[in-house]
């Protein structure tokens, strides 16, 4: 783990509400071991703001890493306004990755919302290393897509509203992958209630899950505790604090489905 001065290379707008941005950040891309992993930006370095803002990494590139984000807040409204040059203070890379122990699955790739970045880049990691893999992306309607719906390329998209790709949530896009699917393994990041729904399908279909928890966080380095998630950890009968709860920062982002309490 580094901080960072990196520069800002790209900054655009490639969705509705939503950024990608480049940046050259030699240190950080070094130590990188793949998706999953995340940075802290240091977006603004005040008293009222001190905290840094955690991004997924989307993509490494040589010396370049990239983010996708969606604009919440003040600090990625600032975000949005920083052009190429600019220097970024940033921290990483942080947490742990996706992983596969052999190749004889697919790789159902589920992404929604700001969950969005981690999962393209595995879905890149995956074409790669020749590794089998569909990709499902949710959004509430078709402007906040960017790629295309191509089920014949294993592309599905899905949204709320029904505007493109299919109608619903993330669910009747991934039951519509599995159709053609040997040995699915499904590997999520999103929102809440999006891994909710994708932890209890997999349960009740028995299909192996890794999800990327992306609970709010403070420091991203294990001082703060604020990002905790329950473990499921039923036969413990008294719990110490860390037997009953997972730090994000450290212990993820990324859990087996199974071991983990959502919501
Ligand atoms: C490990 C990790 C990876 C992340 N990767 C990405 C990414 O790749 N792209 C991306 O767009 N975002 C990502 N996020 C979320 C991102 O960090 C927040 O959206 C950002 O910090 C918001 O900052 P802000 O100052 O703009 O908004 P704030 O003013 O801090 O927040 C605005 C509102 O947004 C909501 N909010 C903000 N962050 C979260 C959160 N983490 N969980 C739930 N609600 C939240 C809250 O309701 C809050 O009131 C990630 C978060 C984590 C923990």
């Amino acid at each position: 783990m580094k901080i960072e001065i990196a520069t800002v290379m790209e900054n655009k707008l490639i969705a509705s509400n939503l950024w990608k941005m480049k940046m050259t950040a030699p240190d950080v891309a070094e130590q990188y071991k793949g998706a999953g992993q995340f940075i802290q930006i240091l977006v603004q370095s005040s008293w009222e703001s001190p905290l840094r803002r955690p991004m997924s990494i989307a993509a490494v590139d040589g010396d370049e890493i990239a983010i996708i984000y969606k604009v919440f807040g003040r600090m990625t409204q600032i975000l949005t306004e920083l052009k190429a040059g600019t220097a970024l203070d940033i921290l990483g890379p942080l947490g742990n990755t996706f992983r596969w122990d052999d190749n004889e699955f697919t790789a159902v790739l589920v992404g929604g919302g700001v969950g969005l970045a981690p999962v393209l880049n595995m879905y890149g990691e995956c074409t790669a290393a020749g590794q089998e893999a569909v990709l499902v992306l949710g959004a509430r309607t078709s402007v906040e897509h960017f790629i295309d719906h191509k089920p014949q390329n294993n592309v599905f998209l899905a949204t709320d509203d029904g505007t493109t790709g299919i109608a619903g949530t993330v669910i009747p896009a991934i039951v519509k992958s599995l159709e053609n699917t040997s040995k699915p393994e499904i590997l999520a990041c999103g929102p809440e209630p999006m891994l909710k729904a994708v932890q209890e399908f997999a349960a009740a279909h028995q299909i192996p899950a890794q999800i990327s928890v992306e609970s709010y966080m403070g420091c991203g380095v294990g001082i703060c505790q604020g990002c905790v998630v329950k473990r499921v950890n039923g036969n413990v009968a008294e719990h110490s604090y860390h037997e009953k709860y997972s730090l994000v920062c450290i212990d993820g982002p990324v859990y087996q489905s199974k071991d983990v309490i959502i919501g």
